[in-house]
């Protein structure tokens, strides 16, 4: 699989934690050019040295970009180009969550999910679809709550749901161009925002632990959406939840 992504580039949202963390690590791995994208300079520069300690033929650039605003995103590709000529491969994986009974939920919350969960995405696949080659690929990180949700995240759930949509319509506008885009729905992550989710605090949603997944259980399908290995899949929605929407 590694000659599958040599000399490639791919960028990586959300990339100093979690899932875009093992997802960037593996890119890397594979011999790919990766932009680690994050808000926090620190968290993603510590993510960056972490890497290029265990893979030393990593090249790696960090890009410090919030996914909601829309310069930081067009300054982002824009440094991405200068420093390796194309984009090859789009993850968006950033991601955050509110918590509230739906009642309680403000416009600014759902504000503040929309922009970075949906509008993140549209801001980065807009613009990737202006300079992508064919052969591209665009991988979005939904959920399972855009097909089965709990109480107290309305907003996520909705905004992981409009993210599959988005998925589709940028796999119907992406076909012509030779770009393929693809999103992922994972089950249960151990990553921070799944052990700081209140509502696993507090018992409201129960996890059985063979039901919590690696992020690298996430990266390895991102991969596999990613090379031209899956070049007839196109506007899937690829369920990573370890079987647990299974469950009756
Ligand atoms: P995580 O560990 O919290 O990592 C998310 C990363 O995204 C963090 O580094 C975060 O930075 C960054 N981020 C948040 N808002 C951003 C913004 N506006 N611009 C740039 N970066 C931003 O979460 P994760 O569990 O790896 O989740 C990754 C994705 O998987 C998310 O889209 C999430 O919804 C999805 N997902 C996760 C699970 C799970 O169980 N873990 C399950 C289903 C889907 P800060 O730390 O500064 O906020």
């Amino acid at each position: 699989m590694k000659e599958d992504f040599e000399g490639r580039t791919a960028l990586v949202t959300g990339a100093a934690s979690g899932i875009g963390f093992a997802i960037a690590k593996l890119f890397a791995a594979m011999g790919a050019n990766v932009v680690m994208v994050d808000r926090n300079e620190t968290t993603a520069s510590e993510a960056k040295t972490k890497i290029e300690q265990e893979i030393s033929h990593a090249q790696i650039l960090t890009a410090i970009c919030d996914v909601s605003r829309e310069n930081d995103v067009k300054r982002t590709v824009q440094t991405t180009l200068e420093r390796f000529q194309t984009l090859d491969i789009l993850v968006n994986n950033a991601g955050l969550m509110v918590f509230k009974p739906l009642e309680d939920h403000t416009l600014e919350d759902w504000n503040k999910v929309l922009s970075v969960d949906l509008l993140g995405a549209f801001l980065f696949i807009r613009e990737a679809f202006r300079i992508m080659k064919p052969g591209s690929a665009i991988v979005n990180i939904s959920s399972v709550h855009a097909v089965e949700t709990t109480p107290r995240v309305a907003a996520y759930a909705a905004a992981k749901a409009a993210l599959v949509s988005l998925t589709h319509s940028a796999s119907i506008e992406g076909k012509p161009k030779g770009i393929r885009a693809n999103c992922i729905l994972p089950g249960a992550v151990d990553t921070p925002m799944l052990w700081n989710n209140p509502n696993i605090k507090d018992g409201l949603e129960v996890i059985n632990k063979s039901d919590v997944g690696k992020p690298e259980e996430i990266a390895s399908v991102v991969a596999f959406l990613a090379s031209p290995r899956a070049s007839f899949v196109q506007g899937a929605a690829v369920s990573v939840d370890g079987g647990r929407l299974s469950h009756l």
